[in-house]
């Protein structure tokens, strides 16, 4: 099993939906390969914390709706034996995770932070599909880049405020640790979701491998799951722009947010 296929077998088999025999395999690809564990403790924690929004959410339509979103898909179980036996192995390989997360959290902060901004992204766009809409548009995005630059003290003096094609939906600041940042999130008319977050992380280096050429800019590019995602710095901010996007549109999205800036 390749690292692509394991990718997109964890979310299946937390659903538990992944066929038994991808299961076997799955895990031990996972045995011998950090990325994959990492993957699998990370969608872990994502799937933990969907569940607890739902849980909290006051109305049943919306519960509902998430339980859908979550178990919705199962069509394949797994049989419980299959379950139990994962279980096992899940309970050895966590420790390992744990162990082998603290270590590259120290050792790469670009990574750690590409995986939290695609985590904000999700969860930004699960919030909005739940909540009304906040409001920032028309009267009150023009005030944004100044709000931003007092109130977190962020170096901002514009920011891309949505087009004809791309509405801001929401704004909101990014504490993740003691980085401030900000995080804003544009829909397109289909209802495709992508965000912007910048944060100040003068310690985040951006290699000039796997460089994305746009005009006369070569953001980092990586994706994560079928999210895509570039990475710039600009004075002292590291910039994540993260899209559920083909490459072009990426790279138009990407012109608009930082030429803006
Ligand atoms: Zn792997």
């Amino acid at each position: 099993m390749t690292c692509q296929t394991s990718r997109e077998c964890i979310p299946q088999l937390l659903q538990g939906i992944l066929p038994p025999a991808l299961v076997a395999e799955l895990g031990s690809h996972l045995a011998g390969c950090e990325a994959c564990q990492m993957e699998l403790a990370e969608e872990q924690a994502l799937s933990r914390r969907l569940r607890e929004v739902a849980r909290y959410r006051s109305s049943a339509a919306l519960r509902a709706q998430i339980e859908r979103q979550l178990e919705g898909k199962a069509s394949i179980r797994i049989p419980s034996w299959v379950r139990w036996r994962w279980v096992a192995a899940a309970a050895v390989l966590l420790l390992a995770v744990a162990a082998s997360m603290m270590v590259l959290t120290r050792r790469d902060p670009l990574r750690t932070s590409i995986r939290e901004a695609t985590q904000k992204h999700r969860e930004m766009v699960l919030k909005q599909e739940l909540s009304a809409f906040h409001d920032v548009g028309a009267g009150g995005s023009g005030e944004l880049p100044r709000q931003v630059s007092e109130q977190l003290g962020l170096p901002v003096t514009s920011l891309f405020l949505g087009d004809s094609e791309l509405a801001l939906m929401n704004a909101r600041p990014v504490v993740a640790g003691d980085r401030k940042g900000v995080a804003l999130l544009y829909t397109d008319r289909h209802g495709s979701a992508s965000s912007l977050q910048c944060v100040s992380a003068p310690e985040i280096k951006v290699p000039k491998k796997n460089g994305l050429q746009v005009e006369s800019f070569h953001p980092y590019h990586t994706q994560i799951d079928s999210l895509q995602v570039l990475v710039w710095k600009q004075e002292g901010m590291a910039c994540f722009l993260v899209a559920d996007a083909g490459d072009q549109e990426l790279a138009d999205l990407f012109l608009k947010v930082r030429k803006a800036m």
